[in-house]
C-alpha cells in the first residue's frame, strides 16, 4: 500500500499544503523547526487518528485556527480510497471513503503505518509504558477490535481506581460495586492479555531472525512477556479469566490499602535478552539499538503477513542516528517494497543508493 496524495490544512505550522508522493522513497529535507516532524506526524495521525507525540488533539490544530484537516488518498488492495480527519474544538471526525465512521475502530487499520523515530531507539531502555504502547498500537492496527477492548479496560480501570481510593479513605465501605467493576475489568483485560500473548509469539517469529541477521549471527535475541499474573504463553482465554479472578480475590484487601489496581495488562512489560542477558540492564547502546531496529523491521513483516501488504514506513530523524551497517540493513530490507518517508536536516548523512531515485521535498517554514 502507499499514500498517493496528502493535503493538510491548519495542521500544526502548516496553513495549507498539498503533495503527491513517490510510491517508493520520499525524502523530506529541512532545517530544524520547519515542519518535518509535523508532516510525518500528519501521516501517522491519518492512520491512527491520534499523534505519537501528544494525546491532546487540540495541539494538532494550527494556533489561532478553530479546526484542522488531514486528507489522504491511499492505494491498497488494488484500489484507491480517500481518508479524511477533521479536528475541531468539538472533537474529531474520521471519514473513510467520504463516510463518517462513528467508531474509530472501524476507521483505524485502513492505512497501516510504522513509525521509527529516535524515541523508539529507547524502546528497550525506556519505560514499561512505552513498550506497552508499542504492542498496543501494533495489535490495534492489525486487529482494530483490540482498541475497543483496551479503551473499555482503561475506562473501567479509572473508575475502579477512584473507587479503591474511596474505600481506602473509608468514604465508602460497601464492596458490591467493586466486585462489579472487577468483573468488567477482567472481562476486557483478559482479552487484552490474550491478544498480546498471541501478538508476541508472531513478533518473535520475525524479530529473532532479523536480529540475528543484523548482528551477523553473533547474537541471539529472546523476548518475554512479563505479566502481573502467573500465566504460560499458551494459556487460553478461559484460563486467563480464572487466573485474574482468583488473583483479584486474593489481593483485594491490599488494593484497598493502596488505593489502586495492582494487577492487569496496565502493569505488564516486555523483557528483551541478548545471549541470555537482559538488554535493558546490561546491553550496550548498540545492542539496544539493534534490538529496537529488529522490532521495527519485524513489525513491518508482521503487518505484511497479517494484512497482506507492506505498511508505510516513517523514518523521522532516525537514519542519521544509525551507523552505516544498520542504515544499509534497514534500507536494503525495505528497498522496492515499502513506501518510505525519511526526514533529515541534511542529505549528506545518508549513504545509500536508494536515495538516488528518491523524491525530494524541501520544507521551509511550513511550505
Ligand atoms: P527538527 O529538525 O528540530 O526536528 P522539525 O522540522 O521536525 O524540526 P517540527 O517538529 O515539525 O519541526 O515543528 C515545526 C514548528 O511547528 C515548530 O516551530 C513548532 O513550534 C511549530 N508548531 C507546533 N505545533 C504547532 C501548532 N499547533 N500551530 C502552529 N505551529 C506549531
Ligand atoms: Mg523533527
Amino acid at each position: 500500500m502507499y499514500i498517493k496524495e496528502l493535503a493538510i490544512k491548519n495542521y500544526r505550522n502548516y496553513d495549507e499544503l498539498s503533495l503527491k508522493f513517490d510510491n517508493q522513497i520520499n525524502v523530506i529535507i529541512g532545517e530544524n523547526a520547519q515542519g518535518k516532524t509535523n508532516l510525518m506526524e500528519s501521516i501517522y495521525v491519518l492512520a491512527f487518528t491520534k499523534s505519537h507525540r501528544t494525546s491532546k488533539d487540540k495541539e494538532l490544530i494550527k494556533w489561532d485556527s478553530d479546526y484542522g484537516k488531514i486528507k489522504g488518498s491511499v492505494f491498497k488492495r488494488n484500489r484507491s480510497f480517500p481518508l479524511e480527519l477533521i479536528f475541531s474544538q468539538k472533537g474529531k471526525k474520521a471519514k473513510f471513503n467520504h463516510i463518517e465512521q462513528k467508531r474509530l475502530s472501524d476507521y483505524i487499520g485502513s492505512l497501516n503505518v510504522v513509525m521509527f523515530a529516535p524515541e523508539h531507539l529507547n524502546l528497550v531502555k525506556g519505560s514499561p509504558q512505552e513498550r506497552r504502547k508499542f504492542i498496543d498500537m501494533e495489535i490495534g492496527q492489525i486487529k482494530p477490535i483490540y482498541i475497543y477492548h483496551l479503551g473499555q479496560y482503561q475506562k473501567i480501570l479509572k473508575q475502579r481506581n477512584a473507587l479503591l481510593k474511596d474505600l481506602q479513605r473509608q468514604k465508602q465501605t460497601d464492596r458490591t460495586m467493586l466486585k462489579v467493576l472487577t468483573d468488567q475489568l477482567i472481562e476486557h483485560g483478559s482479552i487484552v492479555l490474550e491478544r498480546r500473548l498471541e501478538f508476541l509469539k508472531k513478533l518473535r517469529e520475525w524479530a529473532l531472525p532479523i536480529h540475528k541477521g543484523i548482528s551477523r549471527g553473533l547474537e541471539q535475541l529472546t523476548i518475554s512477556y512479563d505479566a502481573s499474573i502467573d500465566v504460560s504463553e499458551d494459556i487460553n482465554l478461559e484460563r486467563i479469566i480464572e487466573t485474574y479472578t482468583s488473583h483479584h480475590d486474593s489481593i483485594e484487601d491490599r488494593e484497598i490499602e493502596r488505593g489502586t489496581t495492582l494487577a492487569g495488562p496496565h502493569r505488564d512489560d516486555l523483557f528483551f535478552f541478548v545471549n541470555d542477558r537482559n538488554v535493558q540492564t546490561y546491553g550496550s547502546q548498540g545492542q539496544q539499538r539493534t534490538t529496537a531496529l529488529s522490532l521495527k523491521l519485524a513489525e513491518i513483516e508482521l503487518i505484511k503477513h497479517e494484512v497482506g501488504e507492506y505498511p508505510i514506513l516513517l523514518l523521522d530523524d532516525v537514519l542519521s542516528e544509525l551507523d552505516d551497517q544498520r542504515q544499509s540493513h534497514l534500507l536494503n530490507t525495505i528497498q522496492g517494497k515499502v513506501q518510505t518517508f525519511v526526514t533529515t536536516t541534511s542529505i549528506s548523512g545518508i549513504h545509500h543508493e536508494t536515495l538516488n531515485q528518491a523524491e525530494i521535498f524541501n520544507i521551509h517554514n511550513g511550505q
